[in-house]
Parts: C-alpha cells; sequence; structure tokens
C-alpha cells in the first residue's frame, strides 16, 4: 500500500543492481527515505535520479562493505543527512560457487569477506541506530538477504551455502536479543532470482548451470523480493515475520 513505508529511514546495501536495487526503489516508492550503499558509484547516483523523478527521497553512499571503518563512515553520513535509520536490509552478497577441489581460495575468502563480514560489519553500524529507534517507539527492521542454499545440499554450493547458513541462523540467534527490544529481526531465503549475481561466477560448468535454469523456468524477478521484503517491514510493529522463503513456482 501507499505510504505503508513513510517516515521511515532506510539503508539498503548491494543497492546498484538485483534484489537491492529493487527494494531501494520499492522502499522509496513506499515512502521511506533510503540511503543505497553498494561499491559502484555511477550506478547508484542513476537508481537514486530514478527514485527522485518518482517523487522519492534517496542518498548514494558508495561503499564497499567489507571496509568496516567505510560503512560506519556510511552510518553517520547517513544520520546527518537522513535522521536516524529503522530499516535495514543488509543485502549485498556474491556467490562464487565451485568444486571445493579446485582450491579457488580467492573466491572463497570473497564470499566470506562479503556474504558473512559484510553483513557483520553493517550490524555493527547500524543495530545502535534501529535499537535506539525502537526505544523512541518506531518500528525498527533489520532483514538480512540468505538463500534457500543455506539449508540445501547443492554439488558446488559449499562455501557460499555456507556463508548464507550463517545469516539465517544469525537472523534467528539475533531475535533472541534484539526481539525483546522491539527491533523485528527477518531473513529471506530466495531460490533462483534474475539478477547479476551469476555473472561472477569463475566455473564454467557452474555458470552454465544456473544460466540453463534460467531458460528453462520462469525465475523470480528482483522485484517480487523487493515487494516481500516491503510487506515484512510493512507489517504491524507487533508482528515479527522472521523467516521467508521465496521460490519460483517450478523450481523444486
Ligand atoms: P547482484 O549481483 O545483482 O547484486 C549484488 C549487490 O551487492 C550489487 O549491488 C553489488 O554492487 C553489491 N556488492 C558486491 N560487493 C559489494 C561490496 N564489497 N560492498 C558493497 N556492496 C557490494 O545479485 P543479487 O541481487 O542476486 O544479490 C543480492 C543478494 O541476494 C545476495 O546476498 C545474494 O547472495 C542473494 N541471493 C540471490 C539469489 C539469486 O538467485 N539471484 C538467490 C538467493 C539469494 P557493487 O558491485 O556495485 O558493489
Amino acid at each position: 500500500t501507499p505510504g505503508a513505508l513513510d517516515g521511515r529511514v532506510a539503508v539498503v546495501t548491494g543497492a546498484s543492481s538485483g534484489i537491492g536495487e529493487a527494494t531501494a526503489e520499492t522502499f522509496a516508492a513506499l515512502g521511506a527515505k533510503v540511503a543505497l550503499l553498494a561499491r559502484r558509484a555511477e550506478r547508484l547516483d542513476a537508481v537514486v535520479a530514478r527514485i527522485e523523478q518518482n517523487g522519492g527521497t534517496a542518498i548514494a553512499v558508495p561503499t564497499d562493505v567489507t571496509d568496516r571503518a567505510q560503512v560506519l563512515a556510511a552510518a553517520e553520513r547517513i544520520a546527518t543527512e537522513l535522521g536516524e535509520v529503522d530499516l535495514v536490509f543488509a543485502n549485498a552478497g556474491v556467490q562464487l560457487i565451485s568444486t571445493i577441489t579446485d582450491l579457488k581460495v580467492e573466491d572463497w575468502d570473497a564470499q566470506i569477506d562479503l556474504n558473512i563480514k559484510g553483513v557483520m560489519n553493517t550490524i555493527q553500524a547500524f543495530v545502535p541506530s534501529l535499537e535506539s529507534a525502537a526505544a523512541a517507539g518506531r518500528t525498527a527492521d533489520l532483514v538480512t538477504t540468505s538463500s534457500i542454499a543455506a539449508t540445501r545440499i547443492l554439488e558446488k554450493f559449499q562455501v557460499y551455502s555456507g556463508t548464507k547458513a550463517y545469516i539465517s541462523h544469525i537472523t534467528r540467534l539475533l531475535r533472541t536479543e534484539l526481539g525483546r527490544k522491539n527491533v523485528r529481526v527477518s531473513t529471506v531465503e530466495p531460490g533462483m532470482v534474475d539478477t547479476e549475481l551469476p555473472d561472477h561466477v569463475t566455473d564454467p560448468d557452474a555458470s552454465r548451470l544456473m544460466a540453463d535454469l534460467i531458460e528453462q523456468i520462469d525465475v523470480l524477478q528482483s522485484r517480487d523480493v523487493a515487494e516481500t521484503v516491503a510487506f515484512v517491514a510493512g507489517l504491524p510493529k507487533h508482528v515479527n515475520l522472521t523467516e521467508i522463503t521465496i521460490l519460483p513456482t517450478q523450481q523444486i
């Protein structure tokens, strides 16, 4: 519903493409002021321009979320320019699937640094603000992007799945502390979404596997996930939809 996020101050990581971009646009369309974080500044500027054309409020905050100091600096800038953050979508992630025996250690590190440490840096930078917003009686949300890979046994997904299992589980654990403080914590576990995610895979067989799936079935679009995240954030304050699995209807 229009106006569902009026008065909210949101942060979206990974907002330069795919799920994060669509979610930033959806949050803004529903009335939130949105800070967009990712590394590609020109892409962020283009999304901000589109949001503003549609009457929304957004700022681009170019940030590498694997760098703790950069995320803390982003949080300071956002607090000054938009106010106290009460909605955080910790979504930036990378999927570099390969067989473990190929020992693609750089790909392992990249996934752990972004999918785990990047989310922890985001938590460090914004949980104090969520806690403070909730204490002031406002609705406060931390939403993470996990994946169905968190629970499934999929060949070549070992390190990626491990990082997403971490995200799903830490999200459950965070609730034990933050829920009591009236900060809602949720995770969304999507199946196949048509985004730039497969473009970074360095294993040709694994890339083909994903390209084939996109051709064979009617996969999710980023907007499908964005609308789900916005629904979660727009629920009444006492309702915490904690774990959401969203799949293309034909994906098993
Ligand atoms: P995209 O590749 O389109 O988006 C990834 C986003 O993360 C980009 O905006 C990218 O921007 C950003 N990013 C990458 N590295 C960094 C960094 N170091 N600091 C800040 N931002 C960074 O893929 P998706 O939209 O699909 O991915 C979003 C999330 O969804 C990920 O966590 C992914 O694991 C998850 N997911 C995706 C699924 C799918 O099928 N697509 C299924 C299940 C989960 P930039 O390069 O400009 O920094």
